[in-house]
């Protein structure tokens, strides 16, 4: 090879890390006034903790894509990176640490302990983020979730909301997980089977016969208040009316027929308490009963539960059992597989909880968020069915209130004497539990002492406000009012139910707007057969030493070429390190294009030249249309294919004797393709392709634009692409056969008439003796 502009025989990890450099000095920094349409990204906040998933880096690789293809498309890219730091989780790591439960810290304390540790775990995260490429602006636009100007912003959105009615305090009845010691959210429950005893309790009638009634919660019976069977259930149709007693504390209760009783579920009569499942809640509404409070806040049975009370759900279930079998009221009892609540965070099984708490309210909203949905695009479009599948399987408000210490503050007062809400103006960071009231005295009464609370927020409720911030509320209002809602919303198909659902239902009660125009849906890294990674299965893959052995780009080229846009991908070593093969064939091709130098040429083409650049047009035409749709998999697949199985095998082999020979049109034709490449993948492997550009053409490729097809370069000779490929292929067959090798004449083979235009240069790359 005559000196090409790549001295470098391979491509080498070791040179990401000195563009990482370069784009510090030459960042992609947001520019406000820089005239561009500005499109904005809503960044999904990471939670540091421990390691960072091998798949969540995937997932920052392709909403990294995301924001490359729009610079690259022309925008000025708002493009944040922000942590989201509270929560429950960096307070069981302190917790764990100290072997101390949180309420027996001092909270000042305790906040500082959970600070430090979430430093130390933030500073992995933000610096895996910069070395996968991610564009993020860094300087300023980087947000942490528990900063005051965060936690300000999470507050002043709550004070406008409460003030438009949409919180109220209720006694309620509320998921609360016994481990974490909190009231959770519908959200954070997963549904396991558990093996449990069902059993078959005799009710005793009042005025006649009883009912056997069969149940896996003995320790609710105290909390029954009704007992139903299916309308349909002729076994029962007579008992309707009837009054029965309930064992062993003897309160009275109806029967009534419902549709919610299941006939071929233990007896077909089941009872209703207070709060057994989601079912029981909806029918204590539906009755209009009275619910009794059977379990505490802290997960013990109450006053109502008589001579168990004090004991975990758990023991007073086994006690009551055998008292009743004791008593003989129990007919039989049976080991069933029952689907239960468990806590996502902490694995415990869920009680239901009358708790005296902060809602909000989500219910009576969601007609019209079914219709601010329709107003939102979603990429794959079939995800948008999981936000709407959750929607309608919302029971209960939104409990807000949380008993924990490290998280946003419930900006909230309580006045001492008559008991009056107090809500601050928006706009500063509150404590109530340790700063002074923001209050002269009561308006209702003219009280001058408060009680500030102690509550804390779900952090959920700090999250569904990314959106915001991104778009500078509370920072810029001008910018805000210009460019809200935000461009894109990227994210996890995990968390669709939660993060995307939140959002959707805060953004359109503060603002009465969608929270964005898009919705990117990205599926979850499971291991190589297919496992969700866990410690427990020992399948974990650590990011960290597959960057520093494959590099960014094989990682990130992996994560694009593995599965389509909204679908689960499996990872494995394996594959990112073949990943690293496309990008030294890349290198190898480049390499050999900077060989020549690059020169301008009109429209003189002979028709190989003619031939690839249309193939070229078409390549960059599925393209686009992949980045349209921000679907990496097209553009990174549609490359390499052409890449290995087109330019170079075909058209490089028949002209770069031409090219050699210092040609015109056929080195003109070499770098155009070698540009239009580098520019399609340059969203998708930013290190090589920039490599490449500063050494070949010179400046940064991260400010071209997406390349698109020229139409004189449109030729009908495309249509003979198979046909090309065939008689190649079959000429490296012939000489095969024949022992030749690649470089030998051949003689006796026919060229198809078709293939005419290509004659010369055919004959020359095989050595064809016609
Ligand atoms: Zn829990
Ligand atoms: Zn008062």
């Amino acid at each position: 090879m005559a000196n090409p502009k790549l001295d470098e025989r391979s491509w080498e990890v070791a040179k990401e890390e000195e563009l990482l450099q370069l784009w510090k000095q030459e960042p992609f920094r947001f520019t406000k006034d820089s005239g561009k349409p500005v499109f904005t990204i809503d960044t999904p906040p990471p939670y540091p903790s421990g390691s960072w998933h091998v798949g969540a880096v995937a997932h920052y690789s392709l909403i990294d894509m995301i924001a490359r293809t729009m610079r690259m498309r022309g925008h000025e890219v708002l493009f944040p990176f922000g942590l989201d730091r509270n929560g429950i989780n960096i307070e069981r790591t302190v917790e764990k640490k100290f072997n101390k439960r949180l309420h027996d810290f001092d909270r000042e304390e305790f906040i500082q302990l959970c600070r430090e540790e979430m430093e130390r775990q933030s500073r992995i995260y933000t610096n895996l983020a910069m070395r996968i490429g991610f564009s993020a602006d860094y300087e300023d636009y980087y947000y942490e979730t528990d900063s005051p100007d965060y936690r300000r912003v999470t507050q002043a959105v709550f004070i406008e909301l409460f003030r438009k009615g949409l919180f109220y305090r209720g006694l309620r009845p509320n998921f609360y997980c016994p481990g974490c010691r909190t009231p959770i959210a519908e959200a954070d429950i997963e549904y396991e089977e558990i093996p449990s005893k069902l059993l078959y309790i005799k009710f005793p009638g009042k005025n006649g016969d009883g009912l056997t009634v069969a149940t896996t919660r003995p320790e609710l019976l105290c909390a029954c208040r009704a007992v139903i069977f299916h309308p349909e259930d002729e076994r029962y149709t007579e008992f309707e009316g009837a009054t029965l007693i309930v064992p062993p504390h003897g309160q009275e209760v109806k029967v009534s027929p419902h549709p919610a009783a299941k006939p071929d579920f233990g007896t077909g009569v089941a009872m209703i308490c207070s709060y057994g499942d989601t079912m029981d809640i909806q029918l204590f509404r539906e009755l209009s009963l009275e619910p009794v409070a059977a379990i505490d806040e802290r997960g013990l049975m109450t006053e109502a539960a008589g001579k168990y009370a004090g004991m975990t759900a758990m023991d007073a279930r086994r006690a009551i059992a055998e008292d009743l079998e004791e008593e003989r009221v129990v007919e039989k009892a049976e080991s069933i597989r029952h689907k239960t609540p468990i806590c996502q965070r902490s694995g415990d099984p869920i009680e239901f909880v009358l708790t005296e708490d902060w809602y909000m309210k989500q219910l009576e909203i969601l007609p019209e968020l079914r219709s601010v949905v329709d107003q939102m695009r979603f990429y794959p479009r079939k995800h948008r069915q999981l936000l709407l599948d959750w929607m309608d399987s919302l029971t209960i408000d939104w409990p807000v209130g949380r008993k924990r210490y490290y998280h946003t503050e419930i900006p909230l007062w309580y006045c001492r004497d008559c008991g009056e809400v107090l809500v601050p103006e928006p706009g500063p960071y509150y404590r109530p539990w340790r700063d002074p009231a923001p209050f002269e005295s009561c308006p209702k009464c003219g009280g001058t002492e408060f009680q500030g609370e102690e509550g804390v927020f779900d952090t959920w409720m700090d999250s569904s406000n990314s959106n915001l911030v991104a778009c500078l509320y509370m920072r810029d209002m001008e910018f805000f009012k210009d460019h809200f809602p935000a461009s894109i919303r990227p994210q996890g198909r995990d968390i669709v139910r939660n993060w995307l659902y939140y959002t959707l239902l805060k953004s359109y009660t503060l603002l009465g707007e969608k929270p964005f125009e898009q919705v990117w849906v990205s599926g979850m890294g499971l291991d190589a057969t297919g496992r969700a990674m866990h410690d427990s299965l020992g399948n974990v893959i650590d990011p960290v030493p597959i960057l520093e052995r494959y590099g960014a780009d094989a990682f990130r080229f992996w994560a694009a070429t593995e599965t389509n846009v909204g679908e689960d991908f499996r990872i494995s070593e394996e594959k990112i390190a073949g990943s690293g093969k496309f990008l030294t064939k890349l290198w190898n091709v480049a390499r050999f294009v900077s060989s020549f130098s690059e020169v301008d040429v009109g429209d003189d083409l002979a028709p190989s030249e003619q031939w690839i650049l249309s193939e070229l047009n078409r390549l960059m035409e599925d393209c686009l249309r992949g980045y349209e749709e921000f679907n990496f998999f097209i553009a990174a697949n549609r490359v390499r294919d052409f890449l290995w199985n087109l330019f170079a095998p075909h058209y490089v082999e028949m002209v770069k004797f031409r090219a050699y020979e210092g040609e015109a049109g056929s080195v003109y034709t070499l770098h155009q393709v070698l540009r239009g490449m580098l520019r399609l993948m340059a969203p998708i492997i930013p290190f090589v392709t920039d490599y490449i550009w500063r050494e070949v053409y010179g400046g940064t490729i991260h400010t071209e634009s997406l390349p698109s097809p020229r139409e004189e370069w449109d030729s009908k000779l495309r249509a003979l692409t198979p046909s090309l490929v065939d008689f190649n292929s079959l000429i490296w067959r012939e000489k095969k056969k024949r022992g030749l090798t690649l470089k030998e004449e051949i003689s006796g083979v026919a060229l198809p008439k078709e293939l005419m235009p290509f004659a010369e240069d055919l004959s020359r790359m095989h050595s064809i003796k016609w």
